[in-house]
């Protein structure tokens, strides 16, 4: 970019002697000088921006959340091709039943022709086990709002160089293929889920339903959302001057929510070739198959589009709903002690209105008083005392 652009507003030495005085005025001039076309070289700034983060590395934290056996540990693993849940028990009937919701963290390094990246996966097993649903998502709820508070304690302490976001980014939200749309408890998990962390809800095990059937369980979905107020993550728009084929990508992404996906953890042949996929007795379900499901779409946008812009919602949507919600809270909450304490009511931090203003006016006029009264009252003592 040239920097010619700036001269007006740039003010100039005004004589001859200035500049031969200030030599750095002088170096200013023959710097801006309108003719010359001189880069300073801040087009370079992207690169700085990509070393530091490829340097820092990346992280993370997307949430999977759902019924037990919805396919959501075999979904993470076919997403990162890891092994997350080697450790995993699997609990029986009677296990399940006294079961509360229980938070479980994964955390793995993955590292991808040098750039690293710290992937946390919050796992809500036990979801749908729970006899008394009504409250399953709270202890979610309150995980997500004890990762804000951290991030709000680190941010507003010391060490502030050093802060680790575990605030999470988004959230896979696994629907049941079997029905006929969305179920109560699905509706009442993402609207006590929505203000708070990007959903993106899922088909989940979409092999069991033909393509007419994945379609109109799409639009049923689509048309419940809608008539819920469901907030679930909205994809940023395109902009105007993206290239064709980038467009017509996005709309299909937009088009084909919520992705209907199938997960698996076994290699199998087909067409030739090793793939993951599903081996039944009538054929293979591919993965990858965009005509099989929507997983690599999934994956494509999750991974590879929009990371950032899931990252950059929480931060900018749904931690700061968070934070003005406590600053508010404690502001009001100091409001409140002070005013217990002290005979003098103490008037709210907000903007005051204009009885308030008038209020505080008087309280000044009135201590401007008694002060020139005391002063009074003190020299007349002086004086007596001479
Ligand atoms: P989670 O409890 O939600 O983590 O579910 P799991 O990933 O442990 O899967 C439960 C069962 O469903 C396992 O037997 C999986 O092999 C099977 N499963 C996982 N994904 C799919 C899928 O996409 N389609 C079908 N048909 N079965 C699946």
């Amino acid at each position: 970019m040239l920097i010619k652009k700036n001269i007006t507003s740039i003010p100039l030495p005004l004589t001859k002697h200035d500049l031969m005085l200030n030599t750095s005025s002088f170096f200013f001039v023959s710097f801006f000088l309108p003719q010359e076309k001189q880069y300073v070289g801040f087009a370079t700034l992207p690169n700085q921006v990509h070393r530091k983060s490829v340097k820092k590395g990346f992280d993370f934290t997307l949430m999977v959340a759902g019924e037990s056996g919805m396919g959501k540990s075999t979904l993470v693993n076919s997403l990162f091709l890891t092994d997350l849940y080697k450790d995993r028990k699997l609990l029986n009937a009677e296990e399940r039943i006294n079961q509360t919701v229980e938070i479980i963290k994964h955390t793995v390094d993955i590292e991808e022709k040098g750039v690293k990246l710290k992937l946390t996966i919050v796992d809500t097993p036990g979801f749908g086990d729970a006899t008394c649903w009504p409250d399953i998502w709270k202890p979610i709820t309150d995980y997500i709002d004890q990762q804000f508070e951290q991030y709000f304690r680190d941010e507003s302490g010391l060490n502030r160089k050093n802060i680790q976001d575990n605030r999470v980014h988004c959230c896979l939200y696994f629907i049941p293929p079997f029905g006929h749309g969305l179920r109560p408890v699905d509706v009442e998990f993402m609207k006590a889920l929505h203000e708070k962390v990007n959903i993106i809800p899922l088909i989940a095990k979409a092999d069991c339903l033909t393509p007419n059937e994945i379609k109109k369980l799409k639009d049923r979905i689509r048309e419940e959302i809608d008539k819920f107020g469901i907030k679930v993550y909205q994809f940023p728009e395109c902009d105007s001057d993206e290239d064709e084929e980038f467009k017509q990508l996005d709309k299909e992404l937009k088009e084909c929510t919520p992705f209907a996906v199938i997960g698996s953890n076994t290699v199998v042949e087909a067409r030739g070739q090793r793939v993951r996929g599903r081996l039944y007795p009538w054929g293979i379900v591919e993965v990858e198959n965009q005509s099989h499901c929507d997983f690599v779409k999934l994956r494509n946008m999750l991974i590879r589009s929009h990371m950032h812009d899931l990252k950059d919602v929480t931060c900018d949507v749904h931690y700061e709903n968070y934070r003005a919600q406590c600053i508010q809270e404690m502001t009001s909450k100091l409001a409140q002690d002070n005013r217990m304490e002290s005979p003098i009511p103490i008037l709210p931090l907000s903007t005051p209105d204009v009885d308030t203003e008038k209020l505080i006016k008087m309280k000044d006029e009135e201590l401007k008083r008694m002060q020139e009264m005391l002063n009074k009252m003190q020299q007349q003592m002086h004086e007596k005392d001479q």
